[in-house]
């Protein structure tokens, strides 16, 4: 014990640990008495975690919703012949975590990969847009990761696996600090999202996950304690959670238009975006009437979505973006069929949005955005 090594930073993942999910409760007041909100980006985690691993928009990072339309060969083509089988098999989601096994492996995509509710018709239409690790080097569809800067600084780091639960992950970087040899370490905790999706962030299973997490950071800390001299803890997040108030079926409405999908234009709807690719003009015009007409959300302009850094090469991610205020949700999407009580990946001005940021030592660099924690993880790693 007399041979402490010197410092240690410690950057703790919590997914979905909003500012508002905070609000009014005291989580490691006093052991992180350095705390300040964070602006999100537009997106679900696939856009967001890159953000905070790259230091860039989403435009910048080129991650955003997980499948986008492609007019070249798509990976999942062999999958339309699944369009063929019953839907009440096809549909269910054991299936579907079994096909999406199967392609992940297949494709060796080492990413998270999920075909969730995904039609098989128009499969064929669609790639994907993160196969590849983005907690490793090189995970990045552009540009550089705050691993690649680790790997190539020669910084002595430890990361969590993210496919493992929080109990081994957790246990895993306390090994790491027993050795005292890593001076910079990224945990990954992330079932704060599933469970704030599921029962809302005003619910007390909250509260008693919250207590979990204190207890567990708390025995994290003073264990680095006693083989480090000087331990400084950052816990950040991602975005925050908004209740779900209202849901809609836009997929109905589209459908309802007469259009043919496929030959007309393609869509994906996502819990709260729904993005359309156009073959014809006739198509671009009558969904943007139906859209514009729909006070559930609203299209946004290019220049909106240039603010938001979403502006994309070729519009990769949708020609036209429809997104929903803030509680209400797509339902059926092809992210899920049954409605949820809590949902992100509104636009981030609204508060839900929000991400946090708790240290117990004043971080580093000026934090006010999401991509500053890539800024303050090398700045704290040195890399
Ligand atoms: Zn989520």
């Amino acid at each position: 014990m007399n041979n402490k090594s010197d410092k240690v930073s410690i950057v703790v993942f919590i997914d979905a640990l909003g500012w508002e999910v905070l609000r009014n409760r005291r989580f490691l007041e006093e052991e992180l008495p350095f705390r300040s909100k964070l602006r999100s980006v537009l997106g679900f985690s696939s856009a967001c975690v890159p953000s905070i691993l790259t230091g860039n928009q989403p435009r910048d990072h080129g991650h955003w919703s997980f499948f986008y339309h492609t007019r070249e060969r798509s990976p999942f083509r062999p999958l339309r012949l699944l369009r063929w089988l019953p839907r009440g098999m096809t549909d269910r989601g054991r299936v579907r975590n079994w096909i999406s096994k199967v392609v992940k492996r297949a494709y060796g995509f080492q990413g998270y990969f999920q075909l969730y509710n995904m039609p098989f018709k128009l499969i064929d239409r669609f790639d994907y847009c993160e196969k590849r690790d983005l907690f490793r080097p090189g995970g990045m569809n552009k540009g550089k990761s705050i691993f690649d800067h680790l790997e190539g600084s020669g910084v002595s780091f430890h990361c969590s696996d993210w496919r493992q639960p929080e109990d081994t992950n957790l246990e895993s970087l306390q090994d790491s600090l027993v050795k005292g040899e890593i001076s910079f370490a990224f945990l990954y905790l992330a079932s704060m999202d599933g469970l704030l999706h599921q029962v809302g962030k005003s619910s007390k299973q909250v509260d008693d996950k919250l207590a979990w997490y204190e207890h567990r950071l708390r025995k994290l800390m003073a264990l680095a304690r006693e083989h480090y001299s000087e331990v400084r803890l950052f816990v950040c997040s991602d975005h925050g959670m908004a209740t779900v108030e209202q849901t809609v079926d836009i997929g109905s409405k589209v459908d309802a238009l007469g259009l043919h999908e496929g030959r007309d234009f393609v869509a994906t709807y996502d819990s709260t975006m729904a993005r359309f690719w156009f073959y014809s003009d006739t198509a671009r015009q009558r969904i943007s009437t139906l859209l514009s007409n729909m006070p559930e959300g609203r299209i946004l302009t290019d220049k909106e979505l240039q603010a938001l850094g979403c502006d994309f090469d070729n519009q990769q991610y949708g020609e036209l973006i429809f997104l929903l205020d803030a509680g209400v949700i797509i339902v059926p999407s092809h992210m899920g069929t049954q409605p949820i009580t809590g949902m992100h990946g509104y636009h981030p001005d609204h508060p839900d949005s929000d991400a946090s940021l708790l240290s117990n030592v004043p971080p580093p660099v000026r934090s006010e955005c999401i991509t500053d924690v890539f800024h303050l993880m090398r700045a704290e790693a040195g890399a």
